[in-house]
C-alpha cells in the first residue's frame, strides 16, 4: 500500500562524491571546491611572485656586493703595482749611489723588488678569469704597455749609469735616471684613473674608498719622489741645483696638502686599531723625522757638496720612515676590503633569509591548504552530503560506496570539532530512525481494528479511493444478526468472542487480492477488485454458510450458533463512486435483514453495471 508520502530532493544533481574523501573531477564553476582551488592557486601564486620578489631583491644586493668586492680587490692590486714601481725606486738610488758591483746588498734587493714589480704588472697585464657572475674591468692592454715602456727606459739608464764608475756619473744623468722611473710611475697614473672611473659607475658608493686609497697611495709616492729628487746632488756631492730645490719643495708641499685630504678619510669605515696606529705612526715618523731628514740635506745642499749622509744611507735611514705610510695605505685597503667582505656576507645571509622565509612561508601555506581541505572543507561537503540525505530520507549516502564503520573508520584522524559534527548527525539519523518506525507503527495502528486485526472502515476506503473510476469492484456488506441479543445475554465478552470468531473465519475464506474489513460495531465489509455480480454474491454465499455452519464455543461448554446478512454491490472504484456502491450494498444488506436474515442479497440496478 503507497501511503508513504513522497519527499522533495533538496538538492538535485549536486551531490559530492566524497566517499573516499577525493574530489570528484568535474567540480560545477560556481561549487565550493571550484572556488577553493581557484583560490588557493591564486593564493599560491601570489606568494610565489612576493617570495620571487623578495628573493631577487635580496639575490641583486648579495650579487652587487659580491661584484663590489670583486672590484676593489682588482683596483687594490693596481694601486699595489704603482707602490711596488715606487718602492723599486729606493734600491735603484743606492745602487746609483755606489760603485758599480753586480753582487752587491744593494743591487740584490733591486733585483727583488724589479721582479716584484714585474710580476705585479704580469698580474695587472692577465688578471685571473672572473668568478662566475662577475665581470672584470680589463685594463686597456696600451696602458700597461706604456708602462711598461717607461719602466724598461727608466731600468735601462740606471743599469747603464751604475755600470760606470761613480766619478764618470754625471749629476744631471742620475737626476735624468730617477725621473724616468718616476715617468714609470706616471705613467700608470691613467690605469688608476681609469680603474677608479670604471669602479664609480658601477657603484658610486665605491668612488671614495677608491679615491682615498689613491691619495694614500700617492702620498707614499711623493714621500719617496722628495728623497729621489735630491738624491742626485747627493750621490754626486754637489750643491743642491735650482732644479732639485724646486721639485723637492713642490713634492714637499705637495705631500702635505695630501695629507691634509686622506689623512681623515683613511677611517670611513669605522675605526680601527691598525689604521690609528699607522696614522699615528706616519704623523709621528714620516712627517716628523723623514720630512726633517731631507730638510736638513737641503739645507746642506744649499751652501754645500757636502752631505752629511750617502746615497745608501739617507736611503736607509729615510725608507723606514716611509714604513708607515706604506702601513697606513696598506691597512686601509685591508679595511676597505674587509667592508665590502662582510657588506657581502649581510647579503648573502639576507638572501639566504629570505630564501627560507618564503620556503617556510610557502611551505605553512600549502600545509594549511591541504589541512583546511582535510579537515574541514571535505568534512563539511561530506556533513553535508549527510544531512541532505537525511532530509531526502534516503538514510546513510555511504551504504552503497562505503560502509558506515569505514566512514567511522575515516572520522578517527580528523579534528574534534569535526568529529563532534557527524556524531550528531549520526544522532540525529538514530533518531530519525527511531521516529520513523513510530511513524510506520501508529500508521499501522490508525489502519487496523484492534479487537480482530482486520483493516478499518478508513483504511477501506483509502482503498477504494485508490483505485481509478474507470475499474470495476465489488463490495460485500456483513452485518451479524440479532447480535444485540448475544450482548445482552451473553456478555460483552462473548460478544467480542462471536466477532473475533467470524473474522477470523472469513479471513481464511476470502482471496488474497480481496481486502477485508471491519466497518463498525458488529458490521465487517469485503472489497474484491472486479465486478463480477456472480462472483462476489457466490463468495458472499460461501462466507454466509460458513458462519451459520459453524457455531461459536463460549467458555467451553456453551455453544452458539450465529448468522449474518449480506449486502452485495457491483460498481467503480475511485472515492466519487465509493458513496453510491456503499449505499447500494448497505441497501441490499438491509433487504436480507428484512428477507428473514442469514441470506445474501445483491444491488439491483446500480447504473452503468451490466445486469445480472
Ligand atoms: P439486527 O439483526 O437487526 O442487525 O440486530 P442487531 O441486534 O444485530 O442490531 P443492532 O444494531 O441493534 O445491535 C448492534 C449491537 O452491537 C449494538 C452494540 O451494543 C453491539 N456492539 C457494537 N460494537 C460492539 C463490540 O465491539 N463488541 C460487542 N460485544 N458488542 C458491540
Ligand atoms: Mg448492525
Ligand atoms: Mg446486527
Amino acid at each position: 500500500m503507497a501511503l508513504r508520502q513522497r519527499t522533495r530532493r533538496l538538492d538535485p544533481g549536486n551531490d559530492i562524491a566524497l566517499s573516499a574523501g577525493r574530489a570528484p573531477r568535474n567540480w560545477p564553476r560556481r561549487s565550493l571546491q571550484y572556488k577553493l582551488a581557484v583560490a588557493t592557486a591564486v593564493g599560491g601564486l601570489g606568494t610565489v611572485v612576493l617570495a620571487a620578489l623578495v628573493i631577487a631583491g635580496s639575490y641583486g644586493d648579495f650579487a652587487a656586493a659580491r661584484q663590489n668586492l670583486y672590484d676593489i680587490s682588482a683596483y687594490r692590486d693596481v694601486l699595489d703595482t704603482a707602490n711596488a714601481l715606487s718602492a723599486e725606486r729606493g734600491p735603484a738610488n743606492s745602487v746609483l749611489g755606489e760603485p758599480p758591483s753586480p753582487h752587491s746588498a744593494a743591487r740584490a734587493r733591486l733585483q727583488a723588488f724589479r721582479a716584484r714589480s714585474d710580476a705585479a704588472l704580469a698580474r695587472m697585464a692577465a688578471p685571473p678569469p672572473a668568478p662566475l657572475g662577475l665581470h672584470s674591468h680589463q685594463l686597456p692592454p696600451l696602458m700597461i704597455e706604456r708602462v711598461r715602456e717607461r719602466l724598461a727606459r727608466a731600468r735601462t739608464e740606471i743599469d747603464e749609469l751604475a755600470a760606470r764608475p761613480p766619478q764618470q756619473r754625471d749629476m744631471e744623468e742620475i737626476r735624468h735616471a730617477i725621473e724616468s722611473m718616476f715617468e714609470a710611475v706616471d705613467a700608470l697614473q691613467p690605469a688608476i684613473a681609469w680603474q677608479v672611473r670604471e669602479l664609480s659607475v658601477c657603484d658610486d658608493g665605491l668612488a671614495a674608498p677608491a679615491l682615498t686609497g689613491k691619495m694614500l697611495g700617492d702620498l707614499r709616492e711623493y714621500a719617496g719622489r722628495m728623497a729621489s729628487q735630491i738624491m742626485a746632488p747627493v750621490a754626486a756631492r754637489q750643491p743642491m741645483p735650482v732644479q732639485s730645490l724646486v721639485d723637492a719643495t713642490r713634492s714637499r708641499g705637495r705631500l702635505l696638502e695630501l695629507w691634509q685630504l686622506a689623512g681623515p678619510a683613511y677611517n670611513m669605515f669605522g675605526a680601527a686599531p691598525a689604521l690609528e696606529q699607522a696614522y699615528a705612526d706616519a704623523g709621528h715618523q714620516f712627517f716628523g723625522r723623514g720630512v726633517a731628514m731631507v730638510d736638513s740635506l737641503v739645507a746642506q745642499g744649499r751652501i754645500s757638496g757636502n752631505y752629511s749622509m750617502t746615497p745608501t744611507e739617507l736611503t736607509n735611514r729615510y725608507v723606514p720612515t716611509l714604513e708607515p705610510l706604506e702601513r697606513l695605505r696598506s691597512v686601509f685597503l685591508d679595511e676597505v676590503v674587509a667592508h665590502f667582505t662582510a657588506t657581502r656576507e649581510r647579503a648573502l645571509r639576507r638572501l639566504a633569509a629570505a630564501c627560507g622565509t618564503s620556503a617556510l612561508i610557502l611551505a605553512i601555506l600549502g600545509y594549511m591548504l591541504v589541512f583546511a581541505r582535510r579537515a574541514v572543507f571535505l568534512p563539511l561537503l561530506r556533513a553535508r552530503v549527510e544531512v541532505i540525505a537525511l532530509a531526502e530520507d534516503r538514510g546513510h549516502p555511504h551504504d552503497d560506496a562505503m560502509s558506515v564503520s569505514a566512514a567511522q573508520a575515516a572520522r578517527i584522524g580528523q579534528a574534534a570539532e569535526m568529529r563532534r559534527l557527524f556524531d550528531a548527525i549520526d544522532i540525529l539519523r538514530r533518531k530519525l530512525r527511531e521516529r520513523a518506525a513510530l511513524t510506520a507503527q501508529l500508521e499501522q495502528q490508525a489502519r487496523t481494528d484492534s479487537l480482530t486485526g482486520l483493516l478499518n472502515r478508513r483504511a477501506l476506503e483509502l482503498v477504494a479511493a485508490q483505485y481509478g473510476a474507470h475499474e470495476t469492484a465489488s463490495l460485500v456488506l456483513i452485518d451479524v444478526d440479532r447480535f444485540k441479543q448475544i450482548n445482552d445475554r451473553h456478555g460483552h465478552a462473548a460478544g467480542d468472542q462471536v466477532l473475533r470468531n467470524i473474522a477470523a473465519q472469513m479471513r481464511g475464506l476470502v482471496p488474497s487480492e480481496s481486502v477485508l474489513a471491519r466497518f463498525g460495531g458488529e458490521e465487517f465489509a469485503l472489497w474484491l477488485p472486479h465486478g463480477r455480480p456472480g462472483d462476489a454474491a457466490a463468495l458472499a454465499e460461501t462466507l454466509r454458510a460458513a458462519i451459520a455452519s459453524r457455531p461459536v464455543y463460549l467458555s467451553g461448554t456453551t455453544q452458539l450458533g450465529v448468522t449474518a446478512s449480506f449486502g452485495v454491490a457491483v460498481g467503480h472504484g475511485g472515492a466519487d463512486h465509493w458513496q453510491r456502491l456503499f449505499s447500494a450494498a448497505d441497501a441490499a444488506m438491509y433487504r436480507a435483514k428484512a428477507e428473514g436474515r442469514n441470506c445474501v442479497r445483491e444491488a439491483q440496478d446500480l447504473e452503468g453495471m451490466p445486469a445480472r
